[in-house]
């Protein structure tokens, strides 16, 4: 687990402002990069020696206790209930593209694939004036990003083509799928991480002309900003919260859902 809200507990740190986060509610970034390395001056995210919360080399959120390091934690505001900061990571990561490309709110963009990220990417980008448009195979979760002015089909629905296509389908086709409905010099923006290798029709790229930017973790405060605005309906994304005694069952649940929240 790596999208959690908690309450600090204690600080290992005589640190006057480090211990000012005890009894506060916060949300934690996963990447704990080495601090000491070359990459780290400039994008520990990127550390080569990083561990990451739930995902690697350190022990995440399905506990009553977890450990980071004081750097990693943002306050959460509190207009933002528990079950909206648990979305603050998933938000970041969605920030992250607006981080990453130059673009404007007069380029149109379509999301493809509705999972959590996809739907809140859509509703982000509805929210900023783009032409939004998503791309999904559950007709059942349009409704949570059509409230934001966003048009949706299910696959191979959509002919108009896109200046920005972003990637969210967690499956190895997403990235052709994308292909084939950005612009000529558009931008394909790939969300998705999975085990194995995809395949990818390179002449596409190179004919059309696109740009094709891998995009991860991205910023916490402007999330939490944004979650504390109410600008998004990150409530309707949760199907159901179990207490972790029934963390099985909650798995078993899980399974195709969108988000399930375990409670301590
Ligand atoms: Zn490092």
């Amino acid at each position: 687990g790596h999208e959690f809200v908690g309450t600090v507990i204690g600080v290992n740190s005589s640190n006057k402002k480090e211990n000012d986060f005890i009894g506060k509610r916060v949300v934690g970034e996963i990447n704990i990069p080495c601090r000491v390395c070359e990459t780290c001056r400039n994008m520990p995210k990127h550390c080569p020696s990083r561990k990451v919360l739930g995902i690697s080399q350190k022990d995440g959120a399905f506990a009553d206790y977890l450990t980071l390091p004081v750097s990693n934690l943002h306050v959460v505001p509190d207009e933002v209930p528990d079950e909206e900061a648990v979305f603050t990571e998933p938000l970041a990561a969605c920030l992250e593209v607006l981080e990453q490309l130059k673009i404007s709110p007069s380029n149109s963009v379509a999301i493809i694939g509705d999972g959590k990220v996809g739907l809140l990417m859509a509703q982000l980008m509805a929210d900023l004036g783009h032409k939004t448009s998503l791309i999904g195979k559950h007709e059942d979760r349009f409704l949570i990003v059509e409230e934001f002015g966003v048009e949706t089909y299910l696959p191979g629905q959509m002919n108009e083509k896109v200046d920005i296509v972003i990637e969210c389908t967690g499956s190895k086709s997403g990235i052709n799928d994308a292909l084939s409905l950005v612009r000529s010099r558009g931008t394909v923006v790939v969300k998705s991480t999975f085990y194995g290798l995809g395949t990818l029709d390179t002449s596409k790229v190179v004919v059309n002309e696109i740009t094709i930017v891998g995009s991860r973790c991205g910023p916490f405060e402007p999330a939490l900003r944004i979650l504390a605005q109410k600008r998004l309906d990150t409530l309707s994304l949760i199907e159901k919260k179990f207490p972790i005694e029934q963390a099985k069952e909650a798995f078993e649940y899980a399974r195709g859902k969108l988000k399930v929240l375990l409670t301590f």
